[in-house]
């Protein structure tokens, strides 16, 4: 069965009476040269997590190549289709659960034996940066996160300081990870076409974060801080976000070398650990 053909999705949706939820991010992929970049990009050693099969386009791919398939699908109505156009392979395990809610580190434990996987998926937009944010803060065993997602998000998570694009999850990004866009990939590919276009996007997780910080929580507090208000300088976003007083905010910053009156978009990672381990000094 090619899932990638319209024809066929339209056979499906008929044979199913399925018509696809806006809300729940159901644009099918339609390319295969896509998905053979995404299962490549993805370097699967023997297991593979992928979240929102739709019809099971990407998923028969990653079944084919790979020791085992858990995927994630929250739309009750597609268990049944993909029982249907999954039903050639014995490697794929559905999860009916909203990926938000699910215990992700228990499902690589129970289905991997602990053991590293890689995740790939053509992601519903409406959640990429809650889901992004799940998969790297809770430190699970992952390779390679290999995902389609909206254009401008796969740019804002692969931006360079000084940069429009440059923000808060970038920085979450490349500290646990390296990013990097693998193709770039126009909206005339899905069924239906989403208002945007999209890209895929690679973050090879890194063996330990890009830099070095004596605490985390106070080191993403500082990042939050500075992206507050991108118009006020660094010194300004810091004194309204911790409790210091400002003249002491300012004699720190100087004494590691970074002007008070920059902004947090011009910080590289290194900078915002500095800052993060100096600021732990005075709110300890
Ligand atoms: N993988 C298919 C493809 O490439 O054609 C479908 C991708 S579609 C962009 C996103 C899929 O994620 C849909 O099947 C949708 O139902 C599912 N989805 C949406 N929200 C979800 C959630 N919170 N948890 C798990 N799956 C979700």
């Amino acid at each position: 069965m090619d899932l990638t053909s319209p024809r066929t999705i339209r056979n499906i949706q008929e044979q199913f009476g399925f018509t696809f939820k806006k809300g729940l991010g159901q644009n099918f992929l339609t390319a295969r040269n896509i998905l053979e970049e995404i299962v490549d990009a993805a370097e699967i050693e023997s297991g593979v997590i992928e979240v929102g099969p739709g019809f099971g386009v990407l998923t028969s791919e990653l079944a084919q190549n790979s020791d085992k398939v858990v995927t994630i699908e929250i739309d009750e109505r597609l268990i049944d289709v993909l029982d249907y156009t999954l039903a050639e392979y014995d490697n794929v395990k559905i999860i009916n659960e909203d990926i938000l809610k699910l215990d992700l580190k228990k499902v690589i434990d129970d289905e991997f034996n602990g053991e590293k996987v890689s995740i790939a998926a053509n992601l519903p937009y409406y959640i990429t940066t809650p889901i992004i944010t799940k998969l790297l803060e809770e430190k699970l065993p992952i390779k390679n996160i290999v995902v389609m997602v909206q254009k401008e998000v796969a740019e804002r998570m692969s931006a360079k300081p000084s940069t429009k694009d440059y923000g808060a999850i970038t920085v979450l990004c490349q500290y646990y990870t390296e990013p990097s866009i693998v193709a770039n990939v126009p909206a005339s590919l899905f069924v239906p076409p989403p208002k945007v276009d999209s890209a895929v996007l690679k973050l090879k997780v890194l063996d330990k974060p890009s830099v070095e910080v004596k605490d985390e929580g106070v080191f993403f507090r500082v990042v939050k801080a500075a992206f507050s208000q991108r118009r006020k300088t660094l010194l300004n976003c810091l004194s309204a976000n911790f409790p210091i007083p400002k003249d002491e905010i300012s004699t720190l910053l100087e004494s590691i070398g970074i002007a008070p009156s920059r902004r947090g978009e011009t910080l590289s990672l290194e900078e915002f650990a500095n800052i993060a381990d100096t600021l732990l000094q005075k709110i300890k």
